[in-house]
């Protein structure tokens, strides 16, 4: 079957959930498929802490926080090498350095930051503006797009979760634990659904993906399936002079 569409009505599509239950795998896949831009928001928040943590921010103080959000410029550029969209620090391509376990170990704190939270939805408002996006995170859905026209809360057992994102961290540094790893997806966890702004938690018309016992290709199908129908209804909705 091909997966090839051509909708001429683009919708926002939310991913949010867990850490490491394949949003990203899953978000990349659809907007490939719908031609639709996808924005890893995370990365964002990653972008940040690295930057953060190389300057020495001391991210505990509003006016340190506030200097170097004003030094700050986050893009997503296509590379056609890897067939993805990277994220570049003030130009600079950190789209792997921001994976290293040195960062996920501080971003989720970084995230709990109100200045660094507005900073980062004015961004990814302004992304939205033109429609045809599939963005994941934690807030997508219930802050940053309220009005998505199709929202997924994706979700799996954490022991599954955290044998993938070990297999895949593993490939890049073979002296990770599977020990760390676990803890660090159980604090990120606690830290995205215990703040203050924005937590991670299921919005109200979302529809709930359990992806322990799917395949890639299972999850795609079932996602796929929800994205033509609301492709579809938005399409039929009638504008507002009825033309
Ligand atoms: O998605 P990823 O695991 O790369 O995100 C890294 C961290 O960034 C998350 O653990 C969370 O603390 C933060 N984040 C967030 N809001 C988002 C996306 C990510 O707070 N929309």
């Amino acid at each position: 079957m091909s997966h090839q569409a051509d909708f001429t009505e683009k919708i926002i599509i939310t991913i949010d959930g867990w850490s490491s239950c394949g949003k990203s795998t899953l978000a990349k896949q659809l907007s490939k498929i719908l031609n639709y831009v996808y924005i890893d928001s995370g990365a964002m928040y990653r972008a940040i802490t690295l930057y953060f943590l190389r300057n020495h921010v001391d991210w505990t103080k509003k006016r340190a926080v506030d200097e170097a959000l004003d030094n700050i410029r986050l893009e997503f550029k296509f590379n056609y090498k890897s067939q993805q969209s990277e994220m570049h620090l003030n130009d600079e391509n950190v789209e792997y350095v921001i994976r290293d376990l040195v960062v996920a170990e501080k971003v989720s704190e970084v995230a709990t930051i109100k200045d660094v939270r507005t900073f980062v939805v004015a961004q990814q408002r302004e992304m939205g503006l033109s429609k045809g996006i599939v963005m994941d995170g934690r807030d997508i859905g219930t802050v940053v797009f309220p009005d998505a026209a199709l929202k997924i809360f994706m979700t799996a057992d954490s022991a599954v979760r955290v044998e993938r994102r070990f297999k895949e961290m593993y490939e890049k540094n073979p002296n990770i634990t599977l020990d760390e790893v676990k803890s660090n997806l159980q604090m990120r966890d606690y830290i995205d659904s215990h703040r203050e702004i924005s937590p991670l938690r299921q919005a109200d018309d979302a529809i709930v993906l359990d992806n322990t016992h799917l395949s890639i290709k299972q999850q795609l199908d079932i996602a796929l399936k929800w994205a033509k129908e609301r492709i579809s209804q938005q399409s039929q909705q009638p504008t507002i002079n009825g033309a």
